[in-house]
């Protein structure tokens, strides 16, 4: 446990670090500690040591974390940063504080009913799969701004997204293929800041203040490319104890 305080505290030295190196106030970025596969007592440990924001990929390991975690205080702001299953939107409106993996227009729209029945805004970052890659979830971004008709049709989606009325949309996600080295995926992190910054020229309607990008192996180099969110696990908890 105590190894928890002393990594996030690293972890925020190389956050301060990297944003400096960058021009950047150290401030812009937030931690979000992942604590997916980790039990309620780490996520509480990551807490007591100054996290504010956990991040759990999956709608039903989350939910008794969720719950064990309540009465904390200050409670934490919950990220749902896994693909959510339309079957399980309800539960993650009334879970979570932001869904950063809104991956889709029809996961968009479901969330957007749901936070309507709860009566509750749900602030979202829209997953971008920017590398292409068959095996990751996001709204595609085939072929970049290039490519005139694929881009035209990401557009149109995300113009009908931030169109809908319980959904405040933040700004983007993503996750860098694994390529091994941090530089490797910089190229990666410029991309969602380009299509970011064109985003918030054609669809002015909503904001676009959030670049969700960066992980253990490669948040350094996310920072320098504008990561305002970097979602962080292994480096604070340890290894996966199970899934993924
Ligand atoms: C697991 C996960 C992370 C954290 O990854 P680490 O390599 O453990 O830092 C970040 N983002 C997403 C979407 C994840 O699933």
């Amino acid at each position: 446990m105590e190894d928890i305080a002393a990594r996030i505290a690293q972890i925020h030295v190389r956050i301060a670090a990297a944003a400096r190196r960058a021009g950047r106030r150290p401030e812009a970025i937030t931690l979000v500690a992942v604590s997916k596969t980790h039990g309620p007592a780490l996520a509480r440990a990551a807490l007591a040591a100054g996290a504010t924001d956990l991040g759990e990929n999956r709608v039903q390991e989350a939910a008794p974390k969720i719950a064990a975690l309540a009465a904390a205080a200050p409670r934490p702001r919950w990220h749902l940063i896994g693909h959510l299953q339309r079957n399980k939107a309800r539960a993650a409106a009334e879970l979570f504080d932001m869904v950063q993996s809104v991956d889709s227009l029809r996961l968009a729209e479901t969330l957007d009913r749901y936070a309507a029945e709860l009566d509750r805004r749900m602030p979202v970052l829209l997953q971008i799969n920017v590398s292409g890659e068959a095996s990751k979830e996001g709204f595609a971004l085939a072929g970049g701004v290039a490519n005139r008709a694929a881009y035209a049709r990401l557009i149109a989606d995300l113009e009908r997204v931030v169109a809908l009325p319980q959904l405040e949309v933040r700004g983007l996600m993503t996750i860098a293929p694994l390529v091994g080295d941090a530089e490797a995926a910089r190229p990666t992190f410029r991309l969602l800041r380009e299509l970011r910054d064109d985003l918030a020229r054609r669809l002015p309607q909503a904001r676009w203040d959030e670049l969700s990008m960066g992980m253990t192996d490669d948040f350094e180099a996310a920072i320098t490319e504008g990561a305002t969110i970097v979602r962080v696990g292994r480096a604070i908890f340890g290894d996966r104890l199970d899934h993924e």
